[in-house]
């Protein structure tokens, strides 16, 4: 993003948006709304010849970052847009799908969402029942979506569907352009939330809705391999938003240790407190330099992938965990809405939870570095870090319980595997990224800590067992 813009955003979110307010009305104002299309941010990452800016993924996750430093549901109302909302149409759509919607999108005329869980199929995608079928050389779509963000602002729906036999797949799925103005889309009410309030949220609920064969995006059937590409960008840009709150809170909470006395000190001179803000300060660099990291794999997908999965499950931790301490270290004032704290809180808190919930992305991680080794040379810089994660998956796979490929379906194993893997992308991407003494502490502060995680031991098993057994039977101590 130009320092030009930048400053744009800066001016305009110091004058306009206010968190708190946006927050007890439940949603974004006109004005606002209005103001983020006077500087052209929902054509941010679109094409230039569509009316976009082509700002590469690098400068957007600036500009997300920048945007959340003011309020959260700002920042995912517009980085939805960009990323999951219209990354499909970007990558996959052709000429008259891009021509018909793109330049609206790009001046913001037009809001985009993107609907893919179901009541039936959370985090599990292979359940997935909305299905559209051939008739009569266009498509009918049925199904319910939940939970879409941008659901009562959007005009256009990057719907994920089966298609059972479209394109000559038996089993595929597509990602289909839907306008929700059209017969057979049911909007239903907005959803009441426990932060992101200012954020739209609503169910779809297709019936008997007819669609052009034009509605597909790219290769009909191709929609799982599409997916990737547009969770990539989804996390990302989520990530990016985490690094925005996360200086909030802890410029916040810099400014209340100095001013704030007890004891006859201010509580900056307590050596736990300055132990926790060193780790706030350490956790809010490392988000920053992964973001980078992964933003400038934008054309090497499975790299991007590898890395926005890890930024997104260390960015959403580590934010919980620097607004968390942003609040207690405010004490009693924290609690309270008016001091701005809590609202950072209560918006982090969904990070971990949506597109994709951690502990299934930590899985998935697991798997993956389980059956693709990153190369050494790539992670020299924390060969002890590297060397911990190694033994992890040599000991997982030497299991003689489960060798090799078998070690694939020990989930609780993969998932530590994967927390070992997201916390040494952090410590290499910070290691990488320091210059200064104090980017370098937190980098070392960061490898520390990502060995600590390689190395923890998992739950004797057999313990495990017992108390499972004891919560099957509705055992509660
Ligand atoms: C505010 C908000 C906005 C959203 N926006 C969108 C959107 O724009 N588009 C969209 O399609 N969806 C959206 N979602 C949905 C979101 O992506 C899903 O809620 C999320 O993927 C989790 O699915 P689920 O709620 O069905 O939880 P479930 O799949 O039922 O999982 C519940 C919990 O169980 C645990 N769990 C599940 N499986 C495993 C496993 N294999 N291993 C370990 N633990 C597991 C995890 O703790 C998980 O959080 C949004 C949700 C919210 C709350």
């Amino acid at each position: 993003m130009s320092a030009g813009l930048e400053s744009s955003v800066r001016d305009f979110c110091r004058r306009e948006v206010r968190a708190l307010d946006i927050d007890e009305r439940h949603s974004i104002s006109g004005s606002v709304l209005d103001g983020l299309r006077e500087l052209g941010l929902f054509g941010a990452t679109l094409p230039p010849d569509w009316g976009g800016s082509g700002l590469s993924a690098l400068e957007a996750t600036k500009l997300i970052a920048t945007l959340a430093q003011f309020d959260r549901s700002v920042a995912t109302t517009v980085g939805l847009h960009l990323g999951l909302g219209t990354r499909g149409l970007v990558a996959y759509g052709d000429r008259s799908q891009q021509e018909r919607w793109l330049p609206r999108l790009a001046s913001g005329e037009c809001l985009a969402a993107f609907a893919t869980t179901e009541p039936g199929a959370g985090s599990d995608l292979s359940a997935l029942e909305t299905t559209a079928r051939e008739v009569d050389g266009g498509l009918v779509l049925h199904g319910t979506k939940l939970y879409v963000t941008n659901g009562g602002l959007c005009s256009l729906l990057t719907v994920t569907a089966r298609t059972p036999g479209l394109g000559g797949a038996r089993h595929g799925t597509s990602l289909l352009l839907v306008d929700p103005q059209q017969r057979g889309v049911v909007r239903q009410r907005e959803e009441r939330k426990l932060g992101l309030r200012g954020s739209s949220t609503t169910a779809f609920a297709f019936d008997d809705c007819r669609l052009e064969r034009a509605a597909v995006l790219g290769e009909p059937g191709s929609g799982a391999r599409q997916l990737v590409e547009v969770l990539s960008w989804g996390r990302l840009l989520l990530s990016a938003g985490c690094t925005g709150t996360a200086r909030t809170a802890l410029t916040a909470a810099l400014a209340h240790v100095h001013a704030r006395k007890q004891f006859r000190r201010p509580l900056l001179a307590q050596p736990v407190v300055q132990h926790q803000l060193s780790r706030a300060w350490a956790l809010t660099f490392g988000m920053r330099a992964l973001v980078e990291a992964a933003a400038v794999r934008q054309a090497e997908l499975p790299a991007l992938a590898r890395l926005t999965t890890s930024a997104k499950v260390f960015c959403s931790e580590a934010a919980g965990w620097v607004t968390d301490l942003a609040l207690q270290l405010h004490g009693g004032s924290g609690y309270i809405e008016d001091t701005g704290l809590a609202i950072l809180v209560r918006d982090a808190r969904v990070t971990r939870i949506f597109e994709g919930a951690n502990d299934v992305l930590l899985t998935h991680a697991g798997q993956e570095a389980l059956t693709h080794s990153t190369p050494d040379e790539v992670l020299g810089e924390v060969a002890a870090v590297n060397d911990a994660v190694k033994a992890r998956r040599t000991s997982l796979c030497a299991d003689p319980a489960s060798p090799g490929l078998r070690a694939l379906t020990k989930r609780a194993e993969l998932h530590a595997l994967g927390q070992a893997v997201v916390w040494r992308d952090a410590a290499v991407a910070a290691t990488r990224a320091a210059r200064t003494p104090e980017e370098r502490a937190a980098a070392g502060l960061l490898q520390s800590e990502a060995l600590r995680v390689a190395t923890a031991a998992t739950f004797p098993d057999a313990s495990v067992e017992t108390l499972t057994t004891a919560l099957r039977e509705g055992m509660v101590p």
